[in-house]
C-alpha cells in the first residue's frame, strides 16, 4: 500500500515527459518512455512515503522539482498571504479538494485512455496534437493544473499552499513524523516565522515542509528542530 502510495505521488510531481500531473502510465500507449520504465522500481516508490513518516512533509521542502518551480515562480508575487487571517488559516486545506479529485480520478476512474497525452517524439508537436484532440476533461485538468501554478506568479507559492494532491498527502503524514521543525510554549504568537516562511506558516502548522527557513528567526528561541522534548 505504501508502495502504492508513493507511485502515485511520484507520478503527479515529475514522472510523465509531459509534466501531466497524475496521468497512469498503465493505460499511456507511449511504450518507450522513461517514466514507464521508472515505474517498475517499487523500492523507490516507498522512499517517499517512509520520508514522511521520519520527516513529515520535508520531502516538499528539500527535494520536491515541482516545489522549486512553484517557489521560482513566485519570487516576484506581489501577494503572500503571509499573515494571520481567517482565509490564511482555511485556504491550506483547499488542497484536499485537490487530493480527493486526484485519488478519486486515479483509482476509481482508472485514468482512461482519455486521459493520456500523444507523444509523437517532437515536444511541442506532441504538446500542440495533444491539446487538438484532447478530451475535455483532460482539458479541464490540465488547465486547473497550470492555471494554479501560474497564481504563484500572483499569489506566493498558490500550488504548493492551496492545491497540490501530494502536499496535501504528505500534510496528513506532518503529525505523526518522528523529526520536525518545531515550536513550543515559549513561542509568544509574534509571526515573525510566519512573515519569512515560504508555505506562509508556522512549524507544526498546516504547509509546515521542515525546511528550516524560520530556524534562526525566533527570538525567544521557541524553535527547534528533531524530535520534539515532551512538555
Ligand atoms: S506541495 Fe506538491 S509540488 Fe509543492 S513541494 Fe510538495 S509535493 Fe512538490
Ligand atoms: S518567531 Fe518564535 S515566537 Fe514568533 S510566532 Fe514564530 S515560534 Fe512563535
Ligand atoms: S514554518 Fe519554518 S520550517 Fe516550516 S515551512 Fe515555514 S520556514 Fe519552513
Amino acid at each position: 500500500m505504501l508502495g502504492i502510495i508513493g507511485q502515485w505521488s511520484f507520478y503527479g510531481i515529475f514522472r510523465c515527459p509531459f509534466v501531466v500531473p497524475y496521468l497512469s502510465c498503465q493505460s499511456c500507449p507511449v511504450v518507450t518512455c522513461h517514466g514507464r520504465i521508472l515505474s517498475m522500481f517499487w523500492g523507490f516508490w516507498l522512499l517517499l512515503p517512509l520520508s514522511a513518516v521520519l520527516f513529515g512533509r520535508a520531502f516538499c521542502g528539500w527535494a520536491c522539482p515541482g516545489g522549486l518551480v512553484s517557489q521560482l515562480m513566485s519570487l516576484a508575487a506581489p501577494f503572500r498571504l503571509q499573515r494571520r487571517s481567517l482565509v490564511s488559516r482555511l485556504a491550506p486545506y483547499g488542497k484536499y479538494l485537490g487530493l480527493a479529485t486526484a485519488l478519486y480520478v486515479y483509482f476509481l476512474l482508472g485514468q482512461p485512455r482519455t486521459n493520456v497525452p500523444i507523444r509523437v517524439g517532437d515536444f511541442f508537436g506532441a504538446v500542440a496534437l495533444t491539446f487538438e484532440h484532447a478530451f475535455p476533461l483532460w482539458l479541464w485538468r490540465t488547465g486547473v493544473v497550470l492555471g494554479l501554478l501560474a497564481l504563484g506568479l500572483v499569489l506566493g507559492n498558490a500550488w504548493c499552499r492551496f492545491a497540490c494532491p501530494t502536499g496535501s498527502l504528505l500534510d496528513i503524514f506532518r503529525k505523526l513524523s518522528i523529526f520536525r521543525v518545531y515550536k513550543t510554549s515559549a513561542c509568544n504568537d509574534c509571526n515573525k516565522c510566519l512573515r519569512l516562511c515560504p508555505m506562509g506558516t508556522r512549524p507544526e502548522e498546516p504547509n509546515c515542509t521542515n525546511c528550516g527557513d524560520c530556524l534562526d528567526a525566533c527570538a525567544v528561541g521557541a524553535i527547534g528542530i528533531g524530535r520534539k522534548p515532551q512538555a
